[in-house]
């Protein structure tokens, strides 16, 4: 895929009519609009569906009415704020194009979708949260992908990749446990896989100092979080395994225990490892120093952040800097009532179809896969066109400079 600069983009298709660059497909923009409209909404009930489905079964002992009405009345409201997120970037295209008579780098692909992400504000809050959350993240793998592309920085090496970690974990569950610490208040925690226990306000006269129970034993306690967490890693590696050869066990069932075998349990050794490690050193503090103190989640942190190697997702890394990121932004959010994190998605947003269209090599797979997704496939049809037009235009840009030396 080529990657299109401002300069090149501004010189070979300003002049473009819409239509000759984002709806091929449709000459008249109305109609074009409507057909993406039905597009966004076709891969926004599905995209959405499954997201609900699977919220709702992970939750089934919590179903009744008020459970069941609420988890409707949410998932419409995604699925509107999802249509009109995907739906506006080319209304707004169309608009832009009309009323400035050309085509401009931004006006072309950050605009429209940044005035599309504004609808993100139909969402219920908590699903806002997680989204902006989430495209901050994509939006930092894009940058990172285009460092490591010029070979500016490699970020990726699993030693540089394993000290950042320990750092940034170091400050996050510092946060999150000061965080879990607020009392009466909403609280507005990250994604992030594990939530440090509130620290107690316990001391050695009235028994054990750390923050669990004053019957369980320390090594019962480190324990039980090792099993726990193992569990669910292999879990997580279950379902990837089952996801990735659904259509194999859905023709052959007896392939699953050849499947079984092929079980990766290193996440389930990051995890154990992970919560083992933070679990050991903070009961080991609160013992030593007969009280408990959030401080210690800094040096627990720091050292689970160690199992890193077992796990070197390099978004795992990204996705604690936007949780850190994300508990500043409430805060200031919540001082100023500025809804500052949503504001954010909606930028993210729009340099997502800038990155999608003109980078598409620094483009994360997942970025792609989302926007695909949503767009019901539109958005491939338009990246797939303007690729072509690119590449006729630089060939057409060869044979005149060839043709010029020739003369
Ligand atoms: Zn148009
Ligand atoms: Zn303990």
């Amino acid at each position: 895929m080529t990657t299109l600069s401002k300069q090149f983009f501004e010189s070979a298709f300003c002049n473009y009519e819409c239509r000759e660059l984002l709806h091929p497909w449709e000459k008249s923009c109305t109609k074009a609009q409507a057909q993406f409209v039905k597009s966004c909404f076709a891969g926004a009930v599905k995209y959405y569906g499954l997201f609900y489905l699977v919220s709702a079964l992970l939750k089934y002992k919590e179903w009744d009415e008020k459970y069941l009405i609420n988890h409707l009345i949410c998932y419409s409201k995604s699925l509107t704020a999802g249509t009109l997120i995907g739906s506006t970037f080319l209304t707004a295209a169309c608009i832009l194009r009309s009323i400035l008579g050309r085509f401009y780098y931004n006006t072309g692909t950050f605009l429209p979708g940044t005035i599309g992400g504004l609808f993100v504000f139909i969402a219920s809050p908590s699903k806002r949260d997680m989204i902006s959350q989430v495209f901050l993240q994509l939006i930092m793998e894009s940058f990172v992908n285009k460092l490591e592309i010029s070979g500016t920085v490699r970020l990726r090496h699993v030693g540089i990749g394993t000290l950042l970690f320990m750092i940034t974990n170091a400050y996050l569950l510092y946060l999150l446990r000061l965080e879990t610490n607020k009392d009466g208040k909403k609280k507005r925690l990250p994604i992030w896989i594990f939530r440090p226990p509130r620290p107690s306000s316990k001391n050695t006269t009235n028994g054990n100092p750390c923050n669990h129970c004053d019957t369980e034993f320390c090594y019962d306690y480190i324990l039980e979080g090792v099993k726990t967490y193992f569990k669910y890693g292999c879990i997580v590696e279950l379902c990837k395994i089952i996801i990735k050869n659904f259509s194999t066990i859905k023709s052959s069932p007896l392939a699953i225990p050849s499947l079984l075998l092929k079980l990766n349990i290193k996440t389930g050794l990051f995890a154990a490892g992970y919560v083992g490690i933070y679990r050991a050193i903070t009961c080991y503090l609160c013992q030593k120093h007969g009280k408990d103190d959030p401080r210690y989640a800094i040096v627990g942190g720091f050292a689970s952040g160690v199992v890193y190697p077992f796990f070197p997702l390099f978004n795992l890394l990204l996705t604690a800097i936007s949780s850190c990121i994300f508990i500043h932004l409430w805060k200031v959010e919540d001082k100023y009532r500025v809804p500052i994190g949503n504001l954010l998605f909606a930028i993210c947003l729009g340099y997502s179809f800038n990155v999608r269209i003109f980078t598409p090599n620094a483009c994360p797979s997942s970025l792609a896969r989302i926007i695909s997704s949503i767009t019901n496939g539109r958005a491939d049809d338009i990246v797939n066109h303007i690729q072509r037009e690119t590449t006729m235009k630089v060939a057409e840009n060869i044979s005149n400079q060839l043709l010029s030396q020739k003369l």
